[in-house]
């Protein structure tokens, strides 16, 4: 087995190969004949599905800067990696990385650097979270992270303006940010088998969904404790994490602390004085937009809910007793929202 696999490495390098198969090899680490010599000078895509690979050698980019420039898809489907290095990043031409049914837990936030990548498959991992900064990988267009242990999904990923495709089947979601669909380029979001999850932002109505198997009835949503809540009739929905408080049809006033938030983002420029790093975070990237106006909304949000059984939805999607949720900004605008518009 290993000659034959330095013979396929050695032809690879000879006749200046683009692409490289090292499927099904049974390989138990990155072989060495990889990183040997001048390595592989025109290998645009290297696949090593179906191995035993736990861990990638940090000097990756080091040993092999060729790959640095040319590297375009890298498959390791199917190992049984414990851990990305940081140096992953510095694949800059990387456009597809398939890393599924591995046991990564984390993955590093250099990926984000890579701003060619338009497919990244972490489905069948254990990730507990997303990296924020994969926000920056703008050309990203199909991300898909089912079966994993994903409680939330970070809001700045709503800033992903390619993102076409989103995929968080079988995870432990109790709440989506409220901007997710919001991006007129995603078209597909599958969140099916979610239990905990109850609510889908409005954005989502008029694109291609699933959500079988979510806010299933006798699911108790206390495993993740959640902050806030709304409830309507006999439905309770978590809220995400970052929502302070949740305001009436009556009120007409919002509280300071939004009203400051709001004043100091159309400014646009950072603030003369120190303000706490969650609220500066905040600044760049609001909660979410009203769905009504557009208005960035900060701390509080007001909620209209649209039980999925109530809408011309109701036939499609059977298993699932979700609602779509408009957040708006204010009262006037929760008074006026319609879930067709
Ligand atoms: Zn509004």
């Amino acid at each position: 087995m290993a000659s034959e696999l330095q013979e396929a490495i050695c032809m690879a390098k000879q006749e200046r190969h683009k692409n490289l198969f090292l499927n099904y090899r049974n390989l138990n680490n990155f072989p060495v004949e990889l990183l040997k010599d001048e390595g592989l000078q025109f290998l645009q895509r290297l696949y090593m599905k179906r191995n035993s690979l736990t861990t990638l050698p940090d000097n990756l980019a080091q040993k092999l800067p060729n790959l640095i420039e040319l590297l375009q898809s890298l498959d390791l489907s199917d190992n049984a990696l414990q851990f990305i290095c940081p140096e992953i990043g510095r694949l800059r031409s990387l456009r597809h990385l398939r890393l599924a049914n591995n046991q990564l837990k984390y993955l590093p936030p250099e990926i984000g650097a890579l701003c060619d990548l338009e497919t990244l498959d972490v489905s069948r991992n254990v990730l507990v979270r997303l990296p924020e900064r994969l926000h920056q990988c703008l050309s990203l267009q199909c991300l898909t992270a089912d079966r994993n242990n994903l409680t939330s999904f970070p809001r700045q990923l709503c800033q992903l303006h390619s993102l076409n495709e989103l995929s968080m089947a079988a995870n432990q979601l109790t709440s989506l940010p409220l901007d997710l669909g919001r991006s007129r380029e995603l078209q597909f979001v599958f969140v099916d088998n979610n239990v905990h999850l109850k609510g889908l932002p409005s954005y989502l109505y008029n694109k291609v969904i699933g959500c079988s198997g979510c806010g299933l009835p006798g699911q108790v949503s206390d495993r993740v404790p959640q902050p806030l809540s709304l409830s309507l009739g006999d439905v309770s929905l978590p809220l995400p994490a970052e929502v302070k408080a949740i305001g009436s049809e009556t009120e007409r006033v919002g509280p300071l602390e939004e009203l400051a938030m709001r004043a100091l983002h159309k400014r646009s420029l950072l603030p003369p004085f120190l303000l706490p790093r969650s609220l500066l975070d905040l600044l760049q990237c609001p909660l979410g937009h009203c769905h009504r106006c557009s208005q960035p909304m900060f701390t509080i949000i007001y909620p209209k809910l649209f039980p999925l059984r109530e809408t011309a939805l109701a036939g499609v999607h059977r298993r699932t007793t979700v609602s779509f949720v408009a957040y708006c900004c204010s009262s006037q605008c929760v008074q006026t929202f319609d879930l067709q518009q």
